[in-house]
This record gives C-alpha cells, structure tokens and sequence, in this order.
C-alpha cells in the first residue's frame, strides 16, 4: 500500500478545529487538547462539515463555513412555547436565559432556553442555540487510521482508552 489515506467512509478522522460565528465569537476549540477523534460517514458530524472533508490527508487544513440548514437548522418560530407555570417545580428559580433540561412526551431529552417569565407562563426557546447561525470551521487533520470492527458496529469512533463499554 502506497497510497495516502485520505477521509473516506470507515475511516477513523482525528481533526483539530475551531469554530466560530460570523460576528467572530468562538464557540468550541480543540486547541490545547486532544484532537477530536470521530468516524466518518456515521452522521458523527454535521452533514455540512462532514462533507467536505473527503479526501483530505494528514496534514491538510480547511476553512468550512456552513450555513444553518447544513447545520443547526434555521430558528424556528414555533419552537419558542408558553408553558404554565404548573409545570415548573415551586423550589425552581427561573431566570432569563436559564438553561432547562425538558423532555419529550415520549421521554427523549430536549434543552431549552427560559426567554422570558410571564404572569401566565414561562417562555422557552427550543431551538437549538446555534439554529440560524453560520458556523465557521477552521479544520486540520490530525490522524487518520482505518476503524475497528468494533468501531464500525458501534457507529462511532473509540478513544484509546476505551469509553467504557
Ligand atoms: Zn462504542
């Protein structure tokens, strides 16, 4: 084998990076820790990232900037819901700009945002934070190597020490 690896479906991608927003507020880095270590075409990434990161090789670098529906998708209006304030536990002092941890009727866990507080309710968000914005990639690649068996049953990447199942 002669050939350079490049990302590929499979293939276990080791990325520096750092994102940002348009208005040039950093909103996650990998700078001075490990480099994130995922499997690619598993959906591990946002689609509008993942995608462009094909055939790149060790060493290789990238600005990708994605807009919001590759992303988070776009704000959406009917996300943003009044709940009584029966539904809050009497002990929870709500705030502007708190963040919940809601759930679905169906038990799957949702995140909100308090907007604001009302006589007749609580107002949240539950739009992804990052829903409507443009995200900003500074990427290079740090490691490439092919995944596991494993790897590939789980769907996702395994650091090398393990995580725990
Ligand atoms: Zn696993």
């Amino acid at each position: 084998m002669t050939d350079k690896m490049t990302v590929a479906d499979d293939v276990v991608v080791s990325i520096d990076y750092t994102l940002t927003l348009d208005d040039g507020t950093e909103i996650d880095t990998s700078r001075g820790q490990e480099p994130l270590a995922y499997l690619h075409g598993h959906g591990q990434l946002i689609p509008g990232l993942e995608r462009e990161l094909y055939g790149m090789e060790v060493g290789d670098s990238k600005k990708v900037s994605v807009a919001p529906a590759d992303g988070y998708g776009d704000v959406d209006p009917n996300a943003v819901q009044l709940l009584s304030h029966d539904v809050f536990p009497d002990d929870l002092a709500l705030e502007p700009g708190m963040r919940l941890q809601m759930a679905t009727p169906e038990g799957h866990p949702l995140e909100a945002v308090v907007k604001e507080i009302r006589d007749e309710g609580v107002l949240l968000d539950f739009n992804h934070p990052l829903a409507g914005e443009t995200l900003n990639f500074d990427v290079s690649i740090a490691a490439l190597r092919p995944a596991t068996d494993e790897e590939l049953a789980h769907g996702h990447a395994h650091g090398a020490h393990g995580h725990g199942h």
